[in-house]
């Protein structure tokens, strides 16, 4: 079983110098490499460079620049450039496919991240200083970095991943052979309704609040980017107040991802505990936050219908700030180490069909959150009723698959 860890670094302050460097030239590196791909696609009759032809070059620019380049892991770099190949590759196929994606752009500060390590011993070590008791991570042009490890980990260690949030540094490891962990049977099956009034509901009928660490934050957040917001944008050199000012959002930013992600697996874990299969709906988040198309007023040309994009705006504001799909990652990540079963339902009508006598019906649902059968006359929680109709969903799907 494959499984990631992330933990947090505590550099000294000459290793935060060092690491703040090593992702500046990656960075600078991956705009070059995105850069050369730029001139030959316009300039050269569309010739295209690949992976492996930048690669190649690796050894030269290292050479040239031995301050620089020459000082970070040959590995790493080569995973920088794939990653750009990696975009490019994402742009062709959106190309091909008829739609039109943007072409890949370069990364500004604060837009590159991570640096990635493909392999442990590569220009990286996980636990360098074994006999110390103070884990550690070798990371070349950097140092044996002490690392804040609240976790054992198990299994090997494949690749090495040192991220930079806000002002923290992380080591995230990708891990192989990790044994499962599995829980003992409970006999309990649940099934889950993901919404904006709840975080979740399930068909046992309890309701998970949506923390909405966003809204709670908004006002500190929103008055922080305005401030931003007064410095000049493109600038050569930014102010001492300007850089504060820019870290003081990332920070709010990183505190809100970082509360987030703390409620999804506590929420995960105890789902996880108590039942033996979880049931979902098949999500489609990606859909549900794009903003409507504009419409043309036909009466009158270049001006436009209203086509509810603000409202939208809102509900799309609370969909990404719920993070279903990030909740939905952990949680099946969960359930695999424990040996739970996840089954994945159609979303169709669940909110509009009747539990009891089975009647689908747009008016069944009377409002967001009260269900009315117009048939029947059964009466529930219009949350709760989705999640019923997500867990009979799944018992339909696990007798076909018996
Ligand atoms: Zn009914």
């Amino acid at each position: 079983m494959i499984r990631a860890y992330k933990f947090l670094l505590r550099p000294t302050a000459r290793q935060t110098v060092a690491l703040g460097e090593m992702l500046r030239d990656h960075r600078s590196l991956y705009n070059a490499a995105l850069q050369e791909r730029r001139d030959a696609y316009q300039h050269a009759s569309k010739t295209s460079i690949k992976y492996g032809d930048q690669s190649a070059q690796l050894k030269e620019i290292r050479a040239f620049d031995p301050e620089r380049q020459g000082r970070w892991s040959f590995s790493s770099q080569q995973a920088t450039l794939r990653r750009l190949d990696k975009a490019f590759q994402a742009f062709f196929r959106r190309v091909k496919a008829g739609q039109t994606p943007g072409y890949p752009r370069f990364k500004g500060v604060g837009h590159f991240d991570t640096v990635t390590f493909p392999k442990d011993g590569d220009g990286c070590r996980w636990d360098s200083t074994p006999h110390d008791a103070q884990t550690r991570v070798r990371l070349q042009g950097v140092g044996h970095v002490r690392v804040h490890r609240h976790r054992p980990v198990q299994g090997r260690v494949k690749t090495i991943s040192v991220k930079c949030e806000g002002n923290r540094w992380y080591a995230v490891l990708a891990c192989d052979n990790v044994p499962a962990e599995e829980l003992p049977p409970t006999g309990g099956n649940v099934g889950i309704d993901m919404g904006i009034t709840h975080f979740l509901t399930t068909s046992n009928g309890e309701h998970i609040a949506n923390p909405r660490f966003l809204q709670v934050m908004a006002d500190e957040l929103a008055e922080a980017q305005r401030h931003l917001a007064t410095f000049p944008k493109r600038t050569r050199q930014r102010t001492k107040r300007h850089r504060a000012a820019a870290q003081k959002v990332a920070k709010l930013h990183a505190k809100i991802r970082r509360q987030r992600a703390d409620f999804h697996h506590k929420t995960a874990r105890a789902l996880i505990t108590d039942h033996d299969v979880i049931a979902h709906e098949r999500l489609n988040t990606a859909g549900m936050a794009k903003s409507p198309a504009p419409k043309a007023d036909p009466e009158q040309p270049g001006t436009f219908l209203p086509n509810g994009a603000a409202a939208k705006a809102g509900l799309n504001r609370s969909i990404l700030d719920a993070g279903w799909a990030q909740f939905l990652g952990i949680l099946a990540n969960k359930a695999e180490r424990a040996g739970r079963l996840m089954v994945l339902v159609d979303a169709r009508n669940t909110s509009r069909t009747c539990p009891d006598c089975g009647h689908v019906a747009k008016e069944n649902r009377v409002t967001q959150a009260k269900f009315e059968c117009v048939r029947c006359g059964f009466e529930a929680n219009a949350d709760h009723v989705g999640a019923t109709n997500v867990l009979n969903r799944a018992g339909l799907v696990l007798c076909a698959a018996a």
